[in-house]
Parts: structure tokens; sequence; C-alpha cells
């Protein structure tokens, strides 16, 4: 895998009704990366997520990958595709197609997003399939999967787009507790392939284990950020104090 690309986003903000929900966000991520994001619930940190792949269209701001400039205010379609090209999103509640087999779910994604022929999108699918250990699922649709087992086919499917970044909302959120670990495990092996990632979780002691960086978010504001040590251990700020009081 080639994950070369800088990314960087500049400025951007976001308005729902009369609420800011995200006031001026930047940041950079690097090549490899992990970067975790935390914060409280309704901090804007899915709406962050969204508005880097456009899944929410941001009022105003400039996204950087690689040799890709998208700003806000004047995002054609093109834009918004090639940046879809080069991200992927796996989402806390899985978002499968209902009527497509695991391996239809992966396949798509490959021909509507990368446009990659029938043949070629099922060899990589097939591929992912025994990667995530789920080569004896690949005939099955979503109902008859556990979530363990369906959140491992989101993840397969954002790891086949091989993306320049990927995005995890959340990815355990909604997972019965017996699920949870096969998720971070596969997330771990996503990791170690140097995929550049940035992941919404309230998995502390997995977001310390995984991340380069953790950005703490509270009202649509970076707070503040760092290595999980001192964001975790010796953060400055009392709103991350509060937080992680919390939570831990
Ligand atoms: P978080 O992921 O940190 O919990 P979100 O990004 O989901 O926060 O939401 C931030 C705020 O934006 C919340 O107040 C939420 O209600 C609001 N919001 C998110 N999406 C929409 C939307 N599509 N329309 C209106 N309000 C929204
Ligand atoms: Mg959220």
């Amino acid at each position: 895998m080639t994950h070369s690309a800088n990314i960087s986003v500049s400025g951007l903000n976001k308005t729902f009704g009369n609420t800011q929900v995200l006031k001026d966000i930047s940041l950079e991520i690097a090549p490899g990366e992990r970067v975790v994001v935390i914060g409280p619930s309704g901090t804007g940190k899915s709406t962050l997520l969204r508005m880097l792949n456009f899944l929410d269209r941001p009022d105003s701001g400039k996204i950087r990958m690689g040799d890709l400039t998208v700003t806000a205010e004047k995002a054609s379609r093109t834009d918004i595709l090639a940046l879809r090209q080069r991200t992927s999103f796996v989402f806390q509640n899985y978002a499968l197609f209902a009527n497509k087999t695991a391996r239809e779910n992966i396949t798509e994604a490959l021909v509507t997003v990368k446009g990659q022929s029938k043949a070629d999108a099922r060899a990589r699918a097939d591929a992912i399939l025994a990667e995530t250990g789920l080569t004896d699922k690949a005939d099955a649709y979503p109902a008859a999967l556990s979530g363990g087992q369906q959140q491992r086919v989101g993840i397969g499917r954002a790891l086949a787009l091989d993306a320049d970044l990927m995005l995890l909302d959340e990815p355990t959120s909604a997972l019965d507790p017996e699920w949870v670990g096969e998720v971070l495990d596969l997330m771990r092996r996503v990791a170690e392939k140097q995929q550049t990632m940035l992941i919404v979780t309230h998995e502390m002691q997995f977001a310390r284990e995984i991340a380069d960086r953790i950005i703490f978010m509270d009202g649509g504001h970076i707070v503040e950020q760092g290595p999980p040590s001192s964001i975790l251990e010796n953060p400055q700020d009392p709103r991350t104090q509060a937080f992680l009081r919390r939570v831990i």
C-alpha cells in the first residue's frame, strides 16, 4: 500500500440551524499517522469526520489530501468524488447494505467508488474477507452475521478501498461487549499496515495503545492534542481533565 498523502484541513466551519457545530477546525495528519479524537457527546466529532469526505458539506474551509485540494465553497462533484476515492468510512452502525452479501458489500464499494471491474473487485473482496477472517461468511447477508462480524465487514470494506485516510466513527459503540475485542483486534491489524486513521472512540485503553496523537474536542473546538501520555496522563485544559475524570 502507498499511503503517502499529507492531509491538511484548515478553517473548517459548520453550522446546523442556529448552532455552530464546528468552529474553525484546522488539523494536519501525516502519512501513516493514527489520530484518535475524544470528547463529550454533541461536540462535533462525527460532524468533523463526515466533513472530511463530504458526507456533510462544510460551510467553509479547505481540505487537502496530497495533490488534491477541495475548497468547501466551490467544491465540484468531481472534487467530491476525488475526495471520496481517497477516504474510507467506518460507521458506528456498520451501514452495510442489508440486501447484499458480505462479499457484495465490499465489491459494491470498489466498483462504484474506485471504478474497478467486477472481476478485480471480487478478487480484492475475497482477499479482504480472508484477511478479516470472514471467508466462510462471504455469501452471508448482514442479518445472518453477529454485530462483530458485520463491523469486520464494514472495516474490510474500508480497508479494500486502500484510502489515503480511513475515518472510523465510534466503530465499537454499537456492539455488544462480547464483540468489541475482535473489532479492536482488527483495527490494530489495520493500523499495523500503516493505514492513516482518524478514529473517534471512547475505548481509552485502545486509544492509549494505538494513537500517535489524541485530540480532545469540546464545543466544536480542538481544545488540546498531543501524544497519549500527555493528553491522558497530564491534560492541561480543565475541560480535558473533567472529561477524563468521567470516562477513565
Ligand atoms: P458528536 O459526534 O461529538 O457526538 P455530532 O457531530 O454528532 O457530535 O453533533 C454535534 C452537534 O451537531 C449536535 O448538537 C448535533 O445535534 C448537531 N447535528 C449533527 N448533525 C446534524 C444535522 N444533520 N442536523 C442538525 N443538527 C445536527
Ligand atoms: Mg458522534
